[in-house]
C-alpha cells in the first residue's frame, strides 16, 4: 500500500488550479454540459472536446457509464490531464452512494495509469446532480481515503463557503 496522500480543502474555480489532472464532474455523453463541466470546457478550449468525440467515436461508443473514469488532454488548463467522470443523480428511493465513491476511486485509478501526483477534485454529483453537500462530501472523503492509490495530493476545490465547510466537517 502507498502512502496516503495528503487531502487538501481549496475554496475556489476548479479550473484555476494548477495540478497534474483535474476532475470533470461530466455527464454519460462526454459532451459538455453545465456547472464544472461547461467551466472545464470553456477554459480549456476545443482540444478537450474533440479528444471527449474521439472518445465517443471509439470504446465510448455508448457514452460513459456512471462511477467510471477517463482520461483526456487539458487543453489550455494549467493541468496535464482532465480525467472525466460521470456522477450518480441523486435519489431519495435509492441508495446510489456506491456508485458516487466509485467516481472517486475510478478517477484516482486513471491518475494511477498516467503518473499524476496531484489531482484536484470537485464535489461530483451536489450540483445538477442534486447530491446533498454533506453526505456528498462524506461519500468523497471516505472513498478517497480508502483509496490505495499514488497521488500526493487529492485537492477538493469547492466551489462556495458552503461546500468548503461540509468538506471541512467531513474531514474532522
Ligand atoms: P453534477 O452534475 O455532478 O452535480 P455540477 O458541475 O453541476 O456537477 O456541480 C458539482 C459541484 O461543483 C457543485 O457543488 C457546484 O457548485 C460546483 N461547481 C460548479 N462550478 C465549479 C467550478 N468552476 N469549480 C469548482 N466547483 C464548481
Amino acid at each position: 500500500m502507498s502512502a496516503q496522500p495528503s487531502l487538501v480543502l481549496v475554496r475556489g474555480d476548479i479550473t484555476e488550479q494548477h495540478v497534474d489532472a483535474l476532475v470533470n464532474a461530466a455527464n454519460s455523453s462526454l459532451l459538455g454540459g453545465g456547472g464544472v463541466d461547461g467551466a472545464i470546457h470553456r477554459k480549456g478550449g476545443p482540444a478537450i472536446l474533440e479528444e471527449c468525440r474521439a472518445l465517443r467515436a471509439g470504446h465510448y461508443g455508448g457514452g460513459l457509464k456512471t462511477g467510471s473514469a477517463v482520461a483526456t488532454t487539458a487543453g489550455r488548463l494549467d493541468a496535464r490531464w482532465v480525467i472525466h467522470t460521470v456522477g450518480p443523480v441523486w435519489s431519495r428511493e435509492e441508495d446510489r452512494s456506491e456508485q458516487l465513491a466509485s467516481c472517486y476511486r475510478e478517477s484516482l485509478r486513471v491518475a494511477d495509469e498516467l503518473g499524476a501526483r496531484t489531482v484536484a477534485f470537485p464535489a461530483i454529483s451536489t450540483g445538477v446532480y442534486g447530491w446533498p453537500l454533506d453526505d456528498g462530501a462524506r461519500v468523497a472523503v471516505e472513498a478517497v481515503r480508502a483509496a490505495d492509490t499514488g497521488v500526493e495530493e487529492i485537492r477538493f476545490v469547492l466551489f462556495d463557503e458552503a461546500a468548503y465547510a461540509a468538506f471541512e466537517a467531513a474531514l474532522s
